[in-house]
């Protein structure tokens, strides 16, 4: 198990812009507003999107594409160090025209309708992601 403890330096509301990519947006942002470790919730909508769900057997994420307009019924994610850059790992859950969810990691080409986040900026060092053999993944 691993934890970090950290008080609270800000929070910060904004939104994307229409057709901008979630994921890639919201990386952008906290990269230029200097936000490195923190918790991320965002709802909104996309033109097209997708979700992946982490095989743990295989290693490998198989993606669930979505080429219909969705609502972002929920977004969320943390913030933290990779390659010592700010990393984003969020998950969302998709609605469709019908209530019907899907949810998984937010992946790329999720091109947001709206999106409106908010970010809680914690104090601190970001703990860094490194790769993990008992998972395939970049853990803390
Ligand atoms: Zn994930």
């Amino acid at each position: 198990m691993q934890s970090f403890e950290y008080e609270l330096q800000r929070a910060i509301l904004g939104r994307l812009d229409r057709g901008d990519d979630v994921l890639d947006g919201l990386t952008a942002f906290c990269k230029r507003n200097g936000v490195e470790v923190g918790h991320i919730e965002a709802v909104g909508a996309v033109e097209r999107g997708g979700v992946g769900f982490y095989d743990h057997e295989a290693r490998v994420y198989h993606e669930i594409r979505f080429d219909e307009g969705m609502e972002i019924a929920s977004l969320v994610g943390n913030i933290s160090g990779r390659d010592g850059e700010a990393f984003l790992h969020c998950h969302v859950i998709l609605a469709d025209s019908e209530g019907r969810c899907f949810g998984g990691h937010l992946l790329d080409g999720n091109v947001a309708v709206a999106c409106e986040f908010s970010i809680t900026v914690l104090k601190g060092v970001a703990p860094e992601r490194t790769y993990d053999e008992a998972t395939g993944l970049a853990l803390w």
